[in-house]
């Protein structure tokens, strides 16, 4: 689960890791033209910050970011942010801060590593643009450390935080600080369950101080359970999961979006997997994955069917079922069923039925007749079929 970067601030600011003083997250220009007289007028900040908060970067680029030196210039901007659509996300939450002034722009995350199953920190002198760009361009300026499993057991040492500001370069003056803010950074990491906690940019004040001008913050959705849900962090007008990927979620279906147009679904994590794969191998690009689990019973067959199917992106889809515990015939006709619920749509479904009972299940199918369904016998005849169905849909 990705948060916006007020909600980020609020978790590095609750953990240690220093953050501007805090802002007010805004839904009108009234709040925001309020929150800026606040600040400028009765705190005396110089400035606001008008920030959109939208789960994407890139928003300073995108015109989402604003330096507001007066009320009137926070009313401006808010009314041109608010509503923005920025790379597919609709601007209804602003935030606004108190200004930094900002001496220099520095980088540093920390983030699960899957190659390496374990955590990397990522540091750079070159902050406030783009990492990946740095590293193409500069890849000596980004430092990368692997967190061993002893320091992800007892905490960073700050020997360690400091050896890493210290190759990335970072001036003398800052070091000490900085180091600090990397062990609480890496703290609040654990301590939240992320996945993802990168500032970008950090950067040194113009008095001297080290602090998290941005935030983006990724909790790892499967030690949700240990945070209530991350209810906390719902807020009204800011998409959250995928809409589909809710729905599944609310039904109890392991399903994931992606974005190719075939669909997919499969009994067995692994043999969905294997699915992707061979859709892949026939040029091809799988829409979703999805994974009707052990009972592929009629009922979770017509959910799971109608989950794919709802997806406009969906130009085919391949049925792939191989029948342990669950049976051939059972398959048959739960997707039977599952059509005949449905009703009419646009796509074919092309199935491939093995294992337990298999004949039988194809037996069903063929007396049907669906108009929908397209039966085939192996795993690769009903790839390339359900390829060439979504090309020429
Ligand atoms: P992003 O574009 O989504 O990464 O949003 P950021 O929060 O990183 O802001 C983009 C840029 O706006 C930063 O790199 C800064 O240069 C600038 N910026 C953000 N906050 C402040 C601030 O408080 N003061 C000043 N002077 N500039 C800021
Ligand atoms: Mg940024």
């Amino acid at each position: 689960m990705d948060l916006v970067e007020f909600q980020g601030k609020q978790l590095f600011r609750r953990n240690g890791v220093p953050v501007p003083a805090e802002g007010t997250a805004c839904r009108s220009v009234d709040e925001v033209e309020a929150a800026a007289r606040q600040y400028i007028e009765d705190d005396g900040a110089t400035a606001v910050m008008v920030k959109a908060q939208v789960k994407t970067g890139g928003r300073g680029k995108a015109g989402g970011v604003k330096y507001a030196p007066s009320v009137d210039d926070a009313r401006e901007h808010a009314a041109n942010i608010l509503g923005l659509d920025i790379k597919g996300h609709t601007v209804n939450v602003v935030y606004v801060e108190p200004a930094s002034d900002i001496a220099e722009e520095y980088y540093l995350s920390v983030m699960h590593d899957r190659v390496n199953k374990g955590e990397l920190i990522i540091c750079s002198r070159e902050g406030g643009v783009e990492i990946e760009e740095v590293n193409r361009t500069n890849p000596q300026a980004v430092v990368k450390r692997q967190v061993t499993p002893a320091e992800r057991q007892d905490g960073l040492p700050r020997e360690v935080a400091l050896e890493v500001v210290t190759e990335a370069n970072f001036p003398e003056d800052v070091r000490e600080e900085a180091a600090d803010l990397l062990v609480a950074l890496f703290a609040a990491y654990l301590a939240e369950d992320a996945t993802l906690t990168e500032i970008n940019p950090l950067i040194k004040t113009d008095d001297g101080r080290v602090i998290a001008l941005d935030a983006k913050v990724t909790l790892d959705g499967n030690a949700a359970f240990r945070h209530d849900g991350y209810a906390e962090w719902q807020i009204e007008g800011i998409d959250n999961d995928d809409p589909l990927e809710a729905e599944a979620k609310s039904k109890g279906i392991q399903y994931v979006k992606l974005d190719g147009d075939v669909g997919v679904l499969g009994n067995g994590a692994g043999l969905v997997m294997a699915t992707l794969d061979v859709v892949a191998q026939n040029g091809g690009r799988a829409a979703n994955f999805l994974d009707v689990g052990g009972g592929a019973s009629a009922d979770a067959m017509a959910e799971s069917l109608g989950l794919v199917l709802s997806d406009p992106n969906v130009k085919s889809v391949f049925v792939n079922i191989f029948g342990g515990i669950t049976r051939g015939e059972e398959v048959a006709n739960g997707i039977v069923e599952a059509t005949q619920r449905l009703g009419e749509f646009p796509q074919k479904l092309v199935v491939r039925l093995d294992g337990t009972n298999a004949e039988e299940g194809r037996r069903i199918l063929e007396e049907a007749d669906l108009p929908s369904v397209v039966s085939e016998p192996t795993m690769q005849d009903a790839a390339a079929a359900a390829v060439r169905l979504a090309n020429e849909g």
